[in-house]
């Protein structure tokens, strides 16, 4: 049977390659596989069934880690942002999901819940820098005291942080963001055995001191560029989602003729245009705008006028053989997700995620690759 199309095929050989990168930049650390977000639109099942490699997950959400528990996953599940009810914290402890705790509210919540089984593995953060989730710096190692001494958690109790600017490389918060991490860990004997984690993709990738005992990868991990300025295959990463379409029309114009909502483009010259079956209800940006790059039979043509919700038009006039049912590919294999991500003004990681349900996701190993 043929592919339905759109479709995003999901090459998990590159997934598991990508995988063994983190490992060779990181061979002393553990890996929790950040798998948020649906694997960053790439299925969660499927991307944590293929990351055997991986000793842990991560996600966002409860809902997110009770899915992976009633799949089979038996390895540890930290919900990133912990719990913020005592029926959460509870559907949590019965899971076996680790808990991130991140304000005194959650500890509160804790010390009163009555859990069916105590929690495993946790791990207080402490805000560096970020100011987003975090204990203040003076605050985390009390924090962490007072879970080594309750009843309610059993196992490891981690410390961890999380950089604000590891995707450019030079800044100088990244330093700060260490070394108070750093300060805090030396305060005490007992925190310093305990289980620490820093880095994401990008500090995976340049920062080798914030590597510490768990590594905590989610974009490199799908094969795109954590770093500015840098590509993935620079990085050494291989794309895991490539999203195809076909064309479905081609129109013969007249010069001045116009395509699409608004009118906003016209054709310079007596020229064909093509039809491809993808628009912003697939997730494909609608603010991409006129000579954006789009892979016809494998070579690049620009996306022309406006972006529908089911449809995109492309210039064709440097493909005169193209005809209904050609191959197209929007991003993926020979088209990096990082280009139409700039491209669409926005990140690699938005590009991923926001692609809709309605694209199937065909997973193989090896697609397209030799
Ligand atoms: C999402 C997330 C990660 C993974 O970040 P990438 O940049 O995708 O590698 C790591 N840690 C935390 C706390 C996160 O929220």
């Amino acid at each position: 049977m043929e592919n339905a199309s759109p479709n995003a095929q999901i090459n998990l050989t590159a997934l598991k390659h990508n995988l063994a990168v983190v490992k060779q930049h990181a061979p002393h650390s553990s890996v929790m596989s950040v798998i948020k977000s649906n694997a960053y639109g790439h299925g969660l099942l499927e991307i944590a069934a293929a990351l055997q490699d991986s000793d842990a997950f991560a996600v966002a959400r409860l809902a997110e880690g009770l899915q992976l528990r009633e799949a089979g996953e038996s390895r540890p599940i930290l919900l990133l942002e912990g719990v913020t009810n005592i029926s959460d914290l509870q559907q949590a402890a019965a899971a076996d999901l680790s808990l991130v705790f991140h304000t005194h509210e959650q500890l509160m919540m804790l010390m009163t819940a009555s859990l069916a089984k105590p929690l495993t593995f946790c791990w207080v953060k402490v805000d560096t820098g970020m100011h987003r989730l975090g204990f203040s710096p003076d605050h985390a190692l009390s924090a962490w005291k007072i879970l080594n001494k309750s009843h309610q958690v059993t196992g490891d109790i981690g410390m961890m942080s999380h950089f604000a600017n590891a995707d450019i490389l030079d800044d100088e918060k990244n330093t700060r963001q260490q070394d108070l991490f750093s300060g805090l860990i030396a305060q005490d004997a007992d925190l310093a055995a305990a289980p620490k984690s820093m880095a994401n993709s990008a500090a995976i990738l340049s920062r080798p001191e914030s590597h510490l005992d768990w590594v905590r990868p989610g974009l490199m991990l799908y094969g795109v560029s954590p770093i500015v300025g840098k590509t993935a295959a620079e990085l050494g990463l291989k794309p895991v989602m490539t999203v195809s379409a076909e064309l479905i029309s081609i129109q013969s114009l007249l010069a001045g003729e116009t395509v699409g909502y608004g009118s906003t483009w016209a054709c310079p010259t007596d020229m064909r245009v093509g039809l491809i079956n993808i628009g912003y209800g697939d997730g494909y940006p609608r603010q991409l705008p006129t000579g954006s790059s789009v892979l016809v039979n494998g070579e690049v043509v620009a996306l022309v006028g406006r972006v529908s919700m089911d449809m995109i038009c492309v210039d064709l006039r440097n493909q005169p053989d193209a005809k209904m049912g050609d191959g197209v590919v929007l991003w993926g294999e020979g088209l990096p997700a990082d280009i139409i991500a700039q491209q669409a003004d926005t990140i690699g990681y938005e590009l991923v995620c926001q692609l809709t349900q309605r694209v199937p996701r065909c997973y193989g190993e090896n697609n397209g690759e030799a």
